[in-house]
């Protein structure tokens, strides 16, 4: 079928959940997708996150085929050689003490919320006095399953599906006052990003992280950070929380995790896990051989290729080079992120709209979240070359589409996180 087939026919069949870019992608080499036509996309948001080593990386491809042809599916009633080797390296890159899998973003969160909410019950019945409540922050995204989406900040994701699961509260983000006039031994949780992702790249600020952790330490009530979209390289370092020297309970992986097979995973301490029992939280997929293969392939990559310095070093190149934009175009407001989880917000949400199409035009893929914010997750691999092109096409479209400041004025001006 050719594009405009699986348009009508997606139209009329599918549940209308999305509002697709008019492109039918057919293969994937590198930083680049091909179409149809053979035409080649340069990549700047990696399937949201998820393609860390671009397309058709040989780790990932050989891995897939070897390991497809030995084991792809056991379920959790058995062992397989993967799930240990994979729990190891997560645990000793987070510094927390066990893994559960599962296969997605949101049941990673699902499992976490149920940690939280389990162990207050053990805290309970050992006669301390702790509540069920959780803490989550403004312009969080955590998922869109009732549980997750119940921490999920924006209303339209919620409301139609009300109730939702009950006992969640949300703190106005980075308001150290506000976080302690809603916290109290009623609070089993405190769930946050470190960089909020869907909410436009917004790094949470030290001294609410700090103080998060020291309220959650005071009454044995839980923190939760959501690695989901920072996680495992993207900015950095293994865990964006590692930025701010704080350890967190629980930690939530997926995106890149195992090379765009889905696999999530939850991290915790110790203590957390005392409350969770055989029978208790299961899955039928979730960390099956395949995925766990590849999620080994994908992080020996990482560390064999040395590209949590590589996402640092690009990075900051193109957040510099952002920086530069910024301060040619009184139309981006703010450049925020770390490593290469990078945004820039613009004053208005159409021109946004209108950046995201016609960078699609020169064949760049960028995405917009939060309405104003254009949105860059490029996978780890990317040269300084595709970030040169990319910044040279928004120039380009900003001159066309924006006024400009002089061109004597300052470099750098611009804050960012
Ligand atoms: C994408 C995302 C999720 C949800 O993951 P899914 O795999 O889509 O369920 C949760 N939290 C954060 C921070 C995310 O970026």
């Amino acid at each position: 079928m050719k594009l405009d087939e699986i348009r009508a026919a997606e139209a009329k069949l599918l549940l209308p959940t999305y509002e697709r870019n008019p492109v039918l992608f057919t293969g994937g080499e590198g930083m680049h997708l091909i179409d149809e036509n053979g035409d080649r996309y340069l990549d700047l948001l990696s399937g949201i996150g998820v393609n860390a080593l671009g397309y058709g990386h040989p780790a990932i491809v050989n891995t897939i085929a070897e390991q497809g042809r030995k084991l792809v599916h056991i379920s959790n009633l058995y062992f397989h050689e993967y799930q240990a080797p994979l729990a190891l390296r997560l645990t000793a890159a987070s510094g927390l003490d066990r893994a559960f899998f599962c296969n997605s973003g949101t049941e990673a969160i699902e499992a976490a919320l149920k940690i939280a909410r389990a162990h207050a019950g053990l805290l309970r019945s050992e006669g301390r006095p702790l509540g069920t409540k959780i803490l989550a922050l403004e312009h969080s995204f955590h998922g869109r399953t009732m549980g997750a989406v119940a921490a999920t900040h924006k209303d339209k994701y919620r409301e139609p599906f009300a109730p939702v699961m009950p006992g969640v509260e949300f703190v106005r983000f980075n308001d150290v006052a506000d976080l302690k006039a809603k916290f109290s031994s009623d609070v089993c949780a405190i769930i946050v990003e470190a960089i909020q992702g869907e909410g436009g790249i917004r790094p949470i600020s030290p001294e609410f992280f700090a103080e998060a952790r020291a309220l959650t330490q005071s009454t044995g009530a839980l923190l939760l950070c959501d690695e989901i979209q920072s996680g495992l390289g993207r900015t950095g370092k293994w865990f964006a929380y590692q930025h701010y020297d704080i350890q967190p309970d629980v930690v939530t992986l997926a995106k890149p995790l195992a090379g765009g097979l889905p696999l999530g995973a939850v991290l915790c301490t110790e203590e957390a896990a005392r409350a969770i029992h055989p029978g208790m939280h299961g899955t039928t997929f979730g960390g099956g051989p395949l995925a766990c293969a590849v999620a080994l392939a994908v992080l020996d990559t990482i560390e064999q290729q040395h590209l949590l310095e590589h996402v640092t070093e690009t990075g900051n190149y193109f957040r510099s080079r952002l920086n530069d934009l910024a301060s040619k175009y009184p139309a981006i407001v703010e450049v925020r992120g770390e490593g290469l989880m990078l945004a820039a917000d613009l004053d208005s949400a159409d021109l946004a709209k209108q950046v995201v199409a016609d960078m699609l035009v020169r064949r760049i893929l960028i995405n917009r979240t939060s309405e104003t914010v254009l949105r860059f997750l490029p996978p780890f691999i990317i040269g300084k070359q595709h970030v040169d092109q990319a910044i040279d096409a928004l120039d380009q479209i900003l001159t066309e589409r924006t006024p400009q400041t002089s061109a004597s004025s300052p470099i750098g001006a611009v804050q960012h996180g």
